[in-house]
């Protein structure tokens, strides 16, 4: 009797597959296939979960852990291509690395789970297939709109004004059957780029370059394109995606800041004839359906996007590119917490493939795995034809004697007016969105804080708001002192672009001049408006943050000021020196890209420290040699390894108690050193108390591994959030 319960288990268990759902749960769950073939592991399928279904991916055969008999069913297998072998491995590691849950990471890689549903997107009209009924007359009017929805469905009111109708000029086509009803599409086409087109000429370096990265194109490989700025990198990986094209496989770039790439598409569709798909958090519901499907298809050959691109599901993937792979928005903080350059890495040498990291400022990480031999590099000496790097100089601020509020030194004066009398354009830098950092109390010195966090509200006059930059709060300036009542005593106090605007105006009344940060230049339109604007010199001066930094390439630009550029040295971040030097380095680098000679004009409070230094010497290799001795006598990265524990809350004390568990159970081997709890820069964020511990390990050391046997010592509290930050890159 027994025997024959038990023969029975088993063929139900044999009819079971282990299904990972795109949510935050370690493992997969048990389904029953009722009937039919057992889809294969990779496979797309809907499963009841609680009260609804959800999509999930099989992960491989039942684990067994539920009773054969209590399974649930799989409801269907869904038509579309399985995820590869490959793209479940990638989901297995950056899961095991990061401590993430495996499902949290799948969720990633479906982007969108609405992908799956029956589309939601609403209805619009296509021409029908039937012909107009006799007695029907087409009208200019009704061509018009017959031909715009020939090909595509379009939304009542766009159709009408596209064709220039009243409404129910569609309406009575629609009522006589020439039109029909059809969800609204993208109209997005994923038409293959054609390889052979050919490019720009290669100059015999670039050309030597090209044919390195090409003769990698089979296997596992890492390669840096080092080279300065406008040396042609983009052109030269170019050629790369080429030849994996060739090859009939597809290929990924991964960009930092995708809102800017206005450039760099239209010099992709120069290359290969037809505009790339692009991935990133603009795209519409349906735009991002359609690009997966296209991605998961093999339709959408050539994908750029954000770094959430490294997980779209290419079926035979051939190349990675990351461009500006010292980046550090590759860094995703929240959700997942992972490095997009670092797992791109893992994703090359799961799928056996190359990987290109681009930059004219590599990473120390990266420079340090050349020098291991375990990356290559291929050098681009020279600025593409004959342009020279831009001359730097430092002006000591020191020494200036500034009017209150002013920030604009005589050098930067005078170098503006020349270029404006020129009819050149110059480029002002200042890492500060808004008017001013701080809005202070001048009769008691109260200091306007976020409500929410433990940060000073930054004053925005092109909204007249204060906004908390750390959680969206926003509220409008007071009249009155909170603290003291004093009426109108607010004073703002320092840089922000905005207020540097205000200096500009006022120093050269007939300039033109352009605001550039994530508040102005948002969105991909706004962004292509800004660079069409600058290229057809309508603008005279660029005011911006890091965002004006990125990318581009406006010949006319011959002036860069930074206004401060020790603004990212304050703090104790193991970065802090080398990403200010990357940051100054490429916007100096926005100097003189054509035959007009660049200048830069450096302000500094301290001309001698090493980074500002190594900007006037041009000297990176130095710089980065100084560096490399000073992290690897602290043992820090590259030379060690860092992970970091952000215990948070609502309550302090609940998240003292918890900060202190972990405190007393913290792993005590040989090489591991943990530090704090410790106040987090940030005490308090979205108004979650935060503490912090900060773990060292020598370099052969598992980090997640001993991560994980930590967490597991200390059970967790209800109110109290721990996340895991493997390599850090963020201190606050
Ligand atoms: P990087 O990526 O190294 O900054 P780019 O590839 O953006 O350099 O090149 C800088 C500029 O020079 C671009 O406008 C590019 O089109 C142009 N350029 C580079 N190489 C060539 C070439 N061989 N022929 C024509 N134009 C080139
Ligand atoms: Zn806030």
């Amino acid at each position: 009797m027994a025997a024959i319960v038990e023969g029975e288990g088993r063929a139900a268990a044999s009819r079971g597959v282990a299904v990972l759902l795109p949510l935050p749960l370690e493992r997969p769950y048990d389904y029953r296939v009722p009937d039919g073939d057992l889809p294969a592991p990779g496979a797309l399928v809907r499963v009841p979960l609680g009260k609804r279904d959800v999509v999930g991916v099989v992960w491989g055969p039942a684990t067994g852990e539920v009773e054969p008999a209590r399974l649930r069913d799989v409801i269907e297998v869904l038509p579309l291509p399985p995820l590869t072998a490959e793209l479940r491995a990638l989901v297995d590691w950056t899961a095991r690395y990061t401590l993430s849950p495996a499902g949290a990471v799948l969720r990633m890689a479906l982007s969108v789970p609405s992908a799956f549903d029956a589309p939601k997107v609403p209805l619009g009209y296509r021409r029908a297939a039937l012909p107009p009924p006799a007695g029907m007359k087409l009208t200019p009017a009704r061509e018009r709109v017959l031909a715009i929805a020939s090909s595509r469905a379009v939304p009542l009111g766009e159709l009408a004004t596209a064709a220039q109708v009243t409404p129910s000029v569609v309406s009575a086509l629609a009522k006589a059957g020439v039109l029909e009803r059809a969800p609204v599409a993208s109209g997005a086409v994923f038409a293959a780029p054609d390889w052979r087109k050919g490019g720009v000429r290669l100059t015999p370096d670039q050309r030597a370059a090209a044919d390195s990265l090409i003769a990698n194109a089979n296997g596992f490989s890492v390669t840096l394109l080092d080279g300065v700025t406008g040396s042609g990198k983009t052109e030269v990986y170019f050629e790369a995606i080429a030849a994996a094209l060739a090859a009939g496989k597809e290929a990924v770039v991964l960009l930092p800041e995708i809102a800017l790439t206005a450039q760099w598409l239209a010099r992709f569709q120069a290359r290969f004839g037809v505009a790339p798909a692009e991935w990133h958090s603009d795209l519409g519901t349906a735009l991002r359906r359609e690009t997966w499907r296209a991605v998961a298809g093999g339709q959408a050959r050539v994908v750029v996007g954000a770094r959430s691109a490294l997980f779209l599901p290419f079926p035979d993937l051939g190349l990675i590119v990351v461009d500006e792979e010292h980046d550090s928005s590759f860094k995703q903080e929240d959700g997942v917490i992972y490095n997009a350059r670092d797992i791109a890495v893992v994703r090359g040498r799961l799928a056996q493939i190359p990987v290109v990291l681009a930059s004219a400022t590599p990473s120390l990480e990266t420079v340090i795995n050349v020098e291991r031999g375990r990356y290559k590099r291929i050098v681009l000496p020279e600025r593409f034809a004959g342009a020279k790097q831009p001359e730097v100089r430092i002006a000591d601020m020191r020494i200036e004697k500034l009017p209150r509020q002013n920030f604009l030194g005589s050098a930067l004066r005078t170098a503006l007016g020349e270029n404006l009398a020129a009819g050149e354009q110059s480029m002002l830098f200042l890492n500060r969105r808004g008017y001013a950092p701080l809005t202070l109390c001048r009769s008691c010195g109260h200091r306007i804080e976020c409500r929410n966090c433990s940060t000073w509200l930054v004053e925005h006059r092109l909204v007249g708001r204060l906004l908390c930059h750390h959680c969206g709060h926003s509220e409008g300036l007071p009249i009155a002192c909170p603290s003291c009542g004093a009426a109108e005593s607010f004073a703002a106090c320092g840089p922000g672009v905005e207020r540097l605007e205000e200096e500009v105006a006022a120093l050269l009344p007939a300039a033109r001049l352009a605001v550039v940060t994530s508040d102005t230049v948002g969105s991909p339109a706004a962004a292509a408006e800004f660079v069409r604007q600058v290229t057809e010199r309508e603008i005279d001066v660029l005011i911006g943050t890091q965002i004006v930094a990125k990318g581009h390439h406006f010949p006319l630009l011959t002036l860069v000021g930074i206004v401060d550029a020790d603004l990212g040295l304050a703090g104790g971040d193991l970065r802090a020196a080398e990403r200010t030097f990357q940051v100054l380095h490429q916007v100096a680098g926005r100097a003189g890209r054509e035959q007009r000679p660049g200048r830069v004009i450096v302000q500094s409070y301290m001309p001698e420290h090493p980074v500002i230094a190594a900007l006037a010497a041009n000297d990176r290799d130095r710089f980065m040699a100084e560096e490399a001795k000073n992290r690897e006598e602290r043992g820090m990265p590259p030379y060690g390894r860092l992970a970091a524990l952000i215990v948070s809350g609502p309550d302090h004390a609940t998240v003292d108690t918890m900060a202190s568990a972990l405190a007393r159970t913290a792993p005590r081997d040989d090489g591991i050193e943990v530090w704090g709890p410790a106040e987090a820069p940030l005490r308090l964020l979205r108004g979650r108390h935060r503490r912090r511990l900060l773990l060292t390990a020598a370099r052969d050391i598992d980090v997640p591994e001993t991560m994980r046997s930590w967490l597991a010592r200390v059970p967790p509290m209800s109110g109290v959030r721990v996340q895991v930050d493997i390599d850090p890159y963020s201190f606050l």
